[in-house]
């Protein structure tokens, strides 16, 4: 993928480009931002500038050097992943005896160092080491989600590049258009995975996304039946799942859309539009004040979520908070 094929990250393209264009290269860059909204394809990209022997600026993305480092294939970009949950000192040391040999076949070799917060305090003082002066063919390429763990003399001796979240409506489109899934599922999964595409994806290929729409759907009829004992059941069920966060964040949106419907009948506002009949049938049985209260107790166990709470027990008082307010013949209520 070429830098500027990156969807949704133009100022982070900028950047990388007018350096390129200007031939002055920096030899430590930093991308910051939510994980996997293109930093890693980026760090390709930068590699095969670098590298491409058809054009100094511009990769071609078709020579043999541009496809082996697309392919993660090349002897001189070389990428450092966390080997557990650390970036341990023994791959600094031998990114630091590697890096002092000249490239091998380009002219640049390239260190793309992912979630580099997760260097262990050695790692990174080892690291610290070699960009206060690193050698002239050298570029090293941190990725990071979480800047504020990095240490500042490294965050400081590195040009910092932001990405940000994608658009829901990006998201949406690349969720239609790469991974196949119908219109109406692709807001609920940009939703849930806020702007990391990569994360959307996994919620897509694990099935934990299609999960979460059936239990939602399945709780959402049980809450309008009024059936007390069905609910509490569902709150059981619930209260033993790994995935409860996900379920309850999609709740939430639930009890959003509904609030919207209420509020201002805006149908292309809602996220689950694939299920207007459910939607509008349980608009019915909420007041707005009923619908404000369920989205505040959603939000309260959510954060609940966190601390050491009995979750079997908050999830039956919020199942008794979600019950509807108002009875179908009432109609509207305030
Ligand atoms: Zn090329």
């Amino acid at each position: 993928m070429a830098l500027a094929d990156i969807p949704g990250q133009e100022l982070a393209v900028k950047c990388l480009t007018r350096g390129l264009a200007r031939a002055r290269i920096t030899h430590a860059y930093l991308f910051t931002g939510p994980e996997g909204v293109g930093q890693a394809e980026a760090a390709l990209a930068l590699a095969q500038a670098l590298n491409c022997p058809a054009s100094p600026r511009e990769p071609c993305g078709t020579c043999n050097t541009c496809r082996r480092i697309a392919a993660n294939n090349y002897p001189d970009v070389l990428e450092v992943v966390p080997e557990g949950n650390n970036i341990k000192i023994d791959q600094i040391r031998s990114l630091r005896k590697d890096i002092y040999f000249r490239p091998y076949e380009g002219k640049y070799k390239v260190y793309i160092i992912s979630a580099a917060q997760q260097m262990t305090v050695q790692a990174a003082n080892s690291l610290l080491c070699i960009l206060e002066e690193p050698p002239s063919y050298a570029v090293l390429v941190l990725l990071t989600s979480q800047e504020d763990r990095l240490l500042p003399t490294i965050v400081s001796r590195c040009q910092k590049v932001p990405f940000y979240p994608l658009s829901p409506a990006l998201m949406e489109d690349k969720l239609v258009g790469e991974m196949g899934l119908e219109r109406e599922r692709a807001g609920v999964v940009a939703a849930l995975a806020a702007g990391s595409y990569v994360r959307a994806r996994e919620l897509v290929e694990s099935g934990r996304a299609r999960e979460s729409h059936r239990r939602v759907m399945a709780l959402a009829a049980t809450i309008c039946g009024g059936n007390e004992g069905e609910r509490w059941l569902l709150g059981e069920e619930w209260g033993k799942a790994e995935e409860l966060p996900l379920f309850l964040q999609q709740l939430l949106f639930w009890f959003r859309d509904l609030l919207i419907l209420k509020e201002t009948g805006a149908e292309e506002l809602l996220l689950h539009r694939g299920e207007m009949p459910r939607l509008r049938q349980m608009a019915q049985c909420y007041s707005r004040r009923g619908l404000v209260a369920s989205l505040e107790a959603l939000r309260e166990i959510m954060t609940l979520l966190t601390s050491n709470v009995n979750i079997g027990l908050a999830l039956n008082v919020l199942m008794g908070q979600l019950e509807p307010d108002l009875s179908l013949t009432d109609g509207g209520g305030d």
